[in-house]
């Protein structure tokens, strides 16, 4: 078979070039559309500033990065920070260094402990446009907590927010994304995700005097997987799983839908399950359907 070399005058210096390519090959119908995005990432520790960073090299329009803690020496294990930024918050390096990569990109960043009573406000307001709705695309969690994915639940269920959800397990060698909508998939409170993954109780994650492991391996690959289900989403190519598994012990990536459970704990995820069921039983629905 012949290999034909990609000629080299497509290829020109503008960082663009190279994504919208992805549609001259097909893949993408509107790249630009990328512009007009809002994502917010929730934790920029080890999988959430490598997935900024992905989408800050990608040309997202807008990112809104929340975190409360600082960089430390010990997260020199983990990707994108560096050691001069040891003792700035994590919101503000990245920051700094996203606006580095790409000036294009705007960047709001929230130092911020979004599980509190009043964080939880900040932030819920923080996600929204003049409107009163959400004026986000997408919310990527990337904490590392079972109280913060939580948080994040609830102001989905809320603002009827689509958002993906991101894992490593405590082991650092299996993790999982999972994308949620409100009322038409499972939402957190229906079924334990890392549960389902890899028999390991997500609340004993954060275990007192027990030191997780952790590899940038396996963080950016999750970092990755999160980041091409975010440009699927958002420009519409390929399929989004529902929930999407890594293996890496067995090099195995099982997928599967989790449809919502009528049994949620949560009252709100409940009532948006009935209003989805009547949506699609309204007479629209069924003629369109016909
Ligand atoms: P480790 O616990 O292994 O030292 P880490 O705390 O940096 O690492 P990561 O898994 O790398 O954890 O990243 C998770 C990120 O989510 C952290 O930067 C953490 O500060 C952030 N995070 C967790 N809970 C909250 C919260 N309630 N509000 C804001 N940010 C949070
Ligand atoms: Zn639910």
């Amino acid at each position: 078979a012949k290999v034909e070399k990609m000629s080299a005058e497509v290829v020109d210096s503008n960082p663009y070039s190279r994504l919208m390519a992805l549609q001259r090959m097909g893949i993408v119908k509107d790249y630009e559309r990328i512009r007009n995005k809002t994502v917010a990432v929730v934790g920029v520790g080890g999988v959430g500033s490598v997935a900024a960073e992905m989408l800050t090299r990608c040309g997202v329009g807008r990112l809104l990065i929340y975190d409360y803690d600082k960089v430390e020496l010990a997260n020199m294990n983990r990707l994108f920070f560096r050691p001069e930024h040891c003792g700035m918050t994590k919101t503000d390096a990245a920051r700094k260094t996203l606006q580095e990569i790409n000036p294009d990109v705007e960047v709001e960043s929230y130092t911020m402990n979004i599980t509190t009573l009043k964080g939880f406000e900040a932030f819920k307001s923080s996600l929204l446009g003049p409107d009163g709705k959400s004026r986000v695309d997408l919310i990527l969690s990337c904490v590392d907590n079972y109280e913060a994915r939580i948080t994040i639940n609830q102001v989905c269920l809320e603002l009827q927010q689509n958002w993906m959800e991101s894992g490593v397990s405590e082991d650092a060698v299996s993790g999982h994304i999972q994308t949620l909508i409100p009322g038409v998939t499972a939402c957190f409170q229906c079924v334990p995700p890392l549960v389902v993954a890899s028999g390991i109780d997500e609340r004993t994650l954060k275990r007192e005097g027990v030191c997780a492991a952790s590899l940038p391996t396996t963080m950016g690959i999750v970092a990755g997987l999160l980041v091409q289900a975010a440009l699927k989403y958002m420009l519409d190519f390929g399929s989004v799983s529902g929930y999407l598994g890594y293996n890496s012990l067995k090099d195995h990536f099982p997928t599967m839908e989790i449809k919502p459970s009528e049994a949620c704990v949560n009252t709100l995820c409940r009532q948006l399950q009935r209003e989805e069921e009547a949506r699609r039983n309204s007479p629209e629905a069924l003629e369109a359907r016909a």
